[in-house]
């Protein structure tokens, strides 16, 4: 970003079950970087959404959970955790209830504004030589200017077959049903399915998780330089 001329700002952005977590995390140790992984804070607010008894079909209500969200997350991709107030929500932001109702928060224009406000101030405050910043809007609203943007992609069933190894408890359909409605409910808002102009597709589908870091790890390699550290 322009604001901050000594770190490098990789913006990966692209649909759930890309790999796009790991892959980010992956590299963020493999470079000695910070890792901000950004659906946590909308997947933290759906967390409190669901405590509370929110109706997410009320802008005003999601809106007005703001005013007491006390959200951090660790930009250590080796100490990864995400908390509300004093409660570690960690794990708890990973439930299917959680992955259902995180649309509703994530659609809110004033919860977007807000959140991205946020992570350009983490963005800026992290001490690594550089940032790994995922999510779906980050090569496009948060960090347009990052030096290296990429989109991870990867066929829709391959993605669903992905994520169901991921959820033990839940079967392939039921976990391809709802990675497809969340994909339509969140293109709604933000375009992650088409690359915007100057952003690098990586297509993830006949890749193995290793080979996925390699090829990330190429291109952040040929867009400023560094990367030879593997
Ligand atoms: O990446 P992850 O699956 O954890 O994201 C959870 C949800 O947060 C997404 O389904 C989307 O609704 C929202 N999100 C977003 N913009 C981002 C990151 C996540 O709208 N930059």
């Amino acid at each position: 970003m322009s604001s901050d001329n000594a770190k490098v700002v990789v913006a990966i952005d692209g649909p759930a079950g890309s790999g796009k977590s790991s892959v980010s995390k992956a590299i963020a140790r493999s470079l000695g970087y910070g890792y901000l992984d950004t659906g946590a804070a909308y997947r933290a607010l759906a967390w409190r959404a669901l405590d509370q008894d929110t109706d997410t079909n009320d802008d005003g209500s999601v809106t007005a959970l703001l005013g007491s969200f006390d959200y951090a997350i660790s930009l250590d991709p080796d100490a990864y955790w995400v908390r509300v107030g004093d409660t570690d929500v960690t794990a708890a932001i990973r439930e299917p209830r959680v992955s259902s109702a995180v649309s509703g928060v994530a659609r809110v224009p004033v919860v977007r504004e807000r959140v991205n406000e946020l992570f350009r101030s983490l963005i800026t405050s992290a001490e690594a030589p550089g940032i790994i910043v995922e999510g779906r809007d980050i090569t496009t609203v948060v960090a347009p200017d990052a030096p290296v943007r990429i989109l991870l992609t990867a066929a829709a069933d391959v993605r669903a077959a992905r994520r169901s190894k991921e959820l033990t408890g839940e079967s392939t359909t039921d976990v391809a049903a709802s990675l497809h409605k969340r994909d339509a409910l969140d293109s709604q808002v933000v375009d992650f399915l088409e690359a915007a102009p100057g952003v690098v597709v990586v297509d993830s589908t006949d890749l193995d998780f290793t080979h996925t870091v390699e090829a990330v790890l190429d291109v952040i390699h040929n867009r400023t330089g560094d990367g030879d550290g593997r």
